[in-house]
């Protein structure tokens, strides 16, 4: 089989797949030896959606609508993220902009 994306040779092997920068573990995949492209079977789609299910991952990058307080903007922070990142009330976290379309805040 070719890479669908720039016709190199793909080799098969095993992939650790990260979710929210957590491991899920390896699994069987084909690898661009050109790209270096990772295509994961299909065993492997279900194997790590199940993975990240179990170890509450799956869905947790959620919308969140931006509301204005004074002339400041608040952004609120659904539980599910608060509790896998283990954030409280009146913590205090650093906003970093990463580019003109990404924020990262650290906790
Ligand atoms: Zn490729």
């Amino acid at each position: 089989m070719k890479c669908i994306f720039c016709n190199g040779e793909l080799k098969r092997g095993e992939v650790e797949h990260k979710e929210l920068g957590i491991s899920l573990g390896k699994f069987p995949a084909s690898l661009c030896s050109k790209c270096g492209e990772v295509f994961f079977d299909e065993v492997s789609v279900d194997g790590i959606q199940k993975k990240s299910k179990e170890l509450g991952l799956f869905g947790l990058a959620k919308k969140t609508k931006v509301a204005k307080v004074g002339n400041s903007l608040a952004i609120r922070i659904p539980k599910e993220i608060a509790e896998f990142v283990n954030l409280k009330k009146e913590e205090v976290v650093k906003i970093i902009p990463k580019n003109h379309k990404e924020i990262s805040i650290e906790v």
